[in-house]
């Protein structure tokens, strides 16, 4: 179908044709005549890259400029927000506007009624749902992207209950990868079911083992027998590659190892160039190894880099400068970044009980970023037959269909909390509502039955009675009491806010950091490290130096929970040296973590202790505890000791800047107030943006030649964790 044929407002035509689309896709075209344009629902199941955004794209402006109201568009990651959300700020020129929200978890953001577009996480909008946001009654349209996620075991859950929501309050564009079961979703959603697996670019699949590459139409190549051969040869042809394997460790060896294969096929200019990528990095035990990667064209990229690194190598790959990036399958997750050929070198992966097969899903995915469109005629996705049989990987990866997509709602936590948030927050009365409810889920849609969900609901609904979360009248209606509604608001598992309320005592008796630091990380909320079986007599040690801090009872060696108890010490000590103002690089090494582990924990940390005070709060709270618990989550914030505190509350100083400011006789925020600008300008890390901010701040006039003659020295390194914070 022609853009010129499309029946939608003119407008809208024209946005497309500016962006050189004259002509739609063979499965877009399709998807557009499947009623969606007037209101059906749609579930797509197309490969990557052969168009979806578009079809959102149109249907959501065509409704929005037709009836009005709001689109939100749903998305897996925090990064794919931002994506989507600069990708869409293209349509503000027809005069709608475009949001994008993420983060915290406890908020009605009323400010998103001003916006026509909005782009949020699942668990973001989950927790707008449970705080009743009185725009969202506006939402015509819920676009669910990687709607296959439905099927994911930690986060399926809250996507199947989103739509459950929405299902009759607004029109439904589910957005898929090929899945085994396409057809169920459709059925679940009321929708129209487009599948295809057309592709922009021609895709040829292969495996290759000991040498010899097999495609999947029986041609076959050889090559050297090292699988690093085919990113090499990948690279002699001007093209690039990526190289999927099963961990972070891995993704690093096999980056420096292939980097220093790579010198005779970079240029000059691009050897200085990717020096100067590299040398912009700050050093830690990380970034040392990406430095030597990157210098021969290849990094690695996996959940251990920082945002702003990952950015950084998604961004010089883009641009051509790195040539081959090998990653970990977090990179397959919906990132837009295609290479010419893709190599899997592993469809095994360790998880909790030994090595498993990776799906067929994720490795299709995997193999679906083979071809850059515009660039490539065909896009080549091999995998690497190392123990395994050619054959059987042919069959099954190759040849073979995907899973089928099962509804992960009986997961126990997740379920939990979504039964409480069902009572405290969406109205459900009684016992048979919450059945009823239960009808409207994929779970029921899937079994058509909910006897065993009745058991495990029924279970969850004692368990919130028991610990006064909600509670029952004599009519066997459900209340919800004030510590379920703001578990529930919170966005944390009850659980989590039972340990919380159960500890409230010793913690007020006796309010620490690493007592609170063990708390936070004894909950299932957290992202606890593991101890290393080496390290464990260290951390029982530590746990019994600190004994009387904990809130908890150390168990014995032979005690089921006696390994996580370990990892949670650990993980309360990596919290205690953040606000003791240990640097991050040491932080790494004595942990074993990488940037990015410290960055997570910190945020839930953050989140964490958030909720801890808030739910402090309903108990009768003391004051000097409250104010504890608060100038504990600014340490936390800002990764400082107390006296450092009063500078933190400044704008734009953080750890660094204040230890700085501190250390060179700055020690409170009076002393900031009447210090001369050029001894502010003398301290490391402040320049001349952050003087001024501080003088706005204070509502000082900045004097006249101060403005002109300051240096503008500061440049925040990327990958710190300033820059992360900031
Ligand atoms: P998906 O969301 O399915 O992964 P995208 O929507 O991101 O794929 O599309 C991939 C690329 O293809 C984008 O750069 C987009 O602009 C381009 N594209 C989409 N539809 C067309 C079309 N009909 N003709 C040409 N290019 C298109």
């Amino acid at each position: 179908m022609r853009i010129e044929e499309l029946p939608v407002d003119e407008r809208i035509r024209r946005v497309i044709l500016g962006r050189g689309i004259e002509e739609l896709y063979p499965p877009q075209a399709e998807a557009l005549r499947s009623g969606v344009l007037e209101g059906k629902n749609l579930v797509l199941a197309i490969p990557t890259a052969s168009g979806k955004t578009l079809v959102s794209e149109i249907v959501m402006i065509n409704k929005l400029l037709r009836e009005g109201g709001k689109a939100v568009y749903l998305v897996p990651l925090k990064a794919l927000a931002e994506e989507k959300y600069r990708e869409f700020k293209a349509w503000e020129s027809l005069g709608l506007r475009v949001a994008a929200t993420t983060g915290d978890y406890d908020s009605t953001d009323e400010w998103l009624g001003r916006y026509d577009i909005i782009v949020a996480t699942a668990e973001k909008f989950d927790s707008l749902l449970r705080h009743g946001a009185g725009w969202i009654r506006d939402v015509k349209l819920v676009i669910a992207d990687e709607v296959h996620l439905i099927g994911s075991y930690d986060r399926g859950a809250t996507l199947e209950m989103i739509l459950s929501h929405m299902l009759d309050k607004a029109q439904i564009l589910a957005l898929s990868a090929t899945v085994g079961n396409a057809e169920e979703l459709a059925g679940w959603l009321d929708a129209t079911l487009v599948v295809s697996d057309w592709r922009p670019v021609e895709l040829r699949k292969g495996v290759f083992h000991l040498g010899e590459l097999m495609w999947e139409d029986g041609k076959r190549e050889s090559y050297p027998e090292n699988w690093e051969s085919l990113a090499l040869d990948a690279v002699r042809k001007g093209k690039q590659a990526l190289v999927f394997v099963n961990t972070r460790r891995s993704a690093e060896k096999e980056a420096v190892s292939l980097s220093s294969k790579m010198a005779r096929l970079l240029t000059k200019p691009e050897v200085r160039e990717l020096r100067e990528l590299a040398d912009s990095l700050e050093s830690n035990p990380t970034n040392e190894k990406l430095k030597r990667a990157i210098r021969g064209g290849v990094a690695f990229h996996h959940a251990g880099l920082s945002r702003a690194e990952r950015t950084m190598i998604e961004d010089a790959f883009r641009d051509g400068l790195i040539k081959v990036i090998t990653a970990t399958p977090t990179l397959s997750a919906g990132i837009n970044l295609p290479a010419f050929r893709v190599i899997i070198r592993d469809t095994k992966r360790y998880s909790g009980f030994g090595w498993t097969d990776i799906p067929v899903l994720e490795i299709q995915q995997m193999m679906g970023r083979a071809g850059r469109p515009k660039y490539d005629r065909v896009g080549e996705a091999i995998i690497v037959a190392r123990t395994e049989d050619p054959k059987t990987l042919m069959e099954r990866y190759v040849k073979g269909k995907p899973e089928k997509l099962f509804s992960m709602l009986a997961n126990e936590n997740a379920f939990r909390s979504q039964v409480l948030a069902l009572i405290t927050n969406f109205g459900i009365g009684n016992f048979r509502e919450l059945i009823d409810f239960l009808g409207r889920t994929f779970y029921f849609h899937q079994r058509k039955d909910t006897s065993s969900i009745e058991y495990k609901a029924k279970d969850i609904v004692y368990f919130l009675i028991e610990n006064e979360f909600i509670d029952m009248d004599l009519n066997d209606r459900f209340i919800a009491l004030p510590f379920g509604k703001r578990t529930s608001q919170l966005y944390i598992d009850p659980l989590t806010a039972k340990k919380f309320r159960d500890a409230f005592p010793k913690l007020e008796e006796n309010p620490n950091p690493f007592g609170i630091f063990h708390l936070i990380a004894s909950t299932p909320d957290m992202a606890t490290l593991r101890a290393r079986k080496r390290e464990f007599e260290d951390y029982l040690d530590l746990a019994y130096e600190f004994e009387e801090k904990l809130y908890t009872e150390i168990p014995y060696y032979e005690d089921y929970g006696f390994q996580g108890f370990l990892g949670e010490v650990k993980t309360a000590k990596v919290l205690l040296d953040w606000i003791n103002e240990v640097p991050e690089g040491r932080i790494y090494e004595t942990y074993g973590i990488d940037p990015g582990d410290l960055y997570r924990i910190l945020e839930l940390a953050d989140w964490l202790i958030y909720s801890l005070i808030e739910l402090y709060k309903l108990f009768e709270p003391k004051k000097d505890v409250l104010s504890y618990l608060r100038d504990l989550h600014l340490r936390l914030r800002h990764g400082v000791r107390e006296e450092l505190l009063e500078l933190v509350r400044l704008p734009n100083i953080g750890r660094r800047r204040a230890r700085a400011l501190y250390n060179a006789g700055f020690r409170t925020q009076d002393d900031v107030v009447r210090a001369k600008v050029r001894d502010l300008l003398a301290v490391e890390g402040i320049g001349m943006k952050v003087v001024e901010g501080l003088f706005r701040h204070f509502g000082v006039e900045l004097p006249e030649k101060a403005k002109k003659g300051g240096k503008t020295a500061e440049r925040r390194k990327k990958g710190t964790l300033d820059d992360f914070l900031s």
